[in-house]
């Protein structure tokens, strides 16, 4: 692979197209990626009856956070389940790209973001000349809700401490800290399956919701059972998907975040409040150019408490 200057913006060298199933409608949809010029951001559009405008993936797009992280555009029409593949774009570095999607929400795949990181890294990156910028976290940001927590605390890397707490299951207590690297993303994080409880998806079913979700798509739990025959790809990979959907859902915010985010027993909704926090007060922050030299490849650190 080429060692990308990552003082640069990027996009993707050529286009890329996938199918899958949407999660909640359980219809079939396809999405084309296509590169973008700097300052762009990622951007996603509607194609499917009349071309809808390019909504940008920033915090300020999001219309619901319940199921999934889903944007809206001036049109009124969503573009769901987009977390995933937001984690994909953050921890490869890739700055800009249009994702264009003919249904409501975005395929669900093997529920993780091992397809996205496939196909993009096939694609490969291209450099672009524009200076890459990043948020630094000036001061401690912190949300609450329900006794889940988030703070977002100065640091000089991107850096993430997630902690679940599922007392009372097989999951258990689970945590896991890293400095987000092409790498580690790629290792640790990419693969890593969403996950639910069987009385839960039922409940869900039986709203309308999660059609397309099955074993092929999510690691599903009943009682202390893991009901997928091939189990887990690692024993802690619940707090690992809750990790990447951290990495996806503070994209948001449009700039890699040069801070140290913690969450602990969070998720989508926490996520967004944290990062609407964090643009609350303009004092939180600064957007400062991207360091000139290539960050070098820290190794994972992961730690598993008991579970
Ligand atoms: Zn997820």
């Amino acid at each position: 692979m080429v060692h990308l200057d990552t003082s640069r913006q990027t996009t993707l060298a050529r286009e890329v197209e996938l199918t899958g199933t949407g999660v909640h409608s359980g219809a079939p949809v396809t999405i084309t990626i296509v590169p973008a010029d700097a300052d762009t951001g990622i951007r996603f559009r509607r194609i499917d009856g009349t071309a809808g405008p390019a909504v940008p993936a920033v915090w300020q797009s999001v219309a619901a956070t319940e199921l999934c992280t889903m944007l809206a555009g001036s049109d009124g029409r969503t573009i769901g389940t987009i977390e995933h593949l937001m984690a994909a774009f953050r921890g490869l570095g890739i700055d800009n790209a249009l994702v264009e999607i003919d249904g409501p929400e975005l395929p669900i795949m093997d529920g993780s973001a091992a397809d996205f990181v496939e196909e993009l890294e096939i694609a490969g990156l291209y450099p672009l000349a524009t200076r890459r910028r990043m948020l630094r976290v000036l001061k401690p940001v912190r949300v609450e809700s329900k006794g889940a927590v988030a703070e977002l605390l100065p640091h000089d890397m991107p850096r993430f401490e997630i902690e679940i707490d599922f007392a009372g299951t097989l999951i258990g207590k689970q945590a896991m800290a890293f400095n987000l690297t092409p790498g580690v993303f790629r290792k640790e994080l990419a693969r890593a399956r969403t996950f639910g409880f069987l009385h839960e998806v039922e409940a869900l079913w039986a709203m309308g919701y999660a059609r397309g979700s099955s074993l092929d798509n999510a690691v599903a739990i009943d009682g202390d059972r893991i009901l997928n025959p091939e189990g887990t790809r690692w024993a802690d990979e619940f707090v690992r998907h809750k990790a990447l959907d951290a990495v996806g859902d503070l994209a948001l915010a449009g700039h890699a975040i040069l801070g140290l985010y913690r969450s602990s027993k969070g998720g989508h909704r926490l996520n967004y409040e944290m990062v609407k926090a964090l643009f609350a007060d303009s004092a939180n922050y600064e957007i400062v150019p991207a360091p000139a030299v290539a960050a070098p490849e820290l190794p994972a650190q992961v730690r598993e408490l008991a579970v």
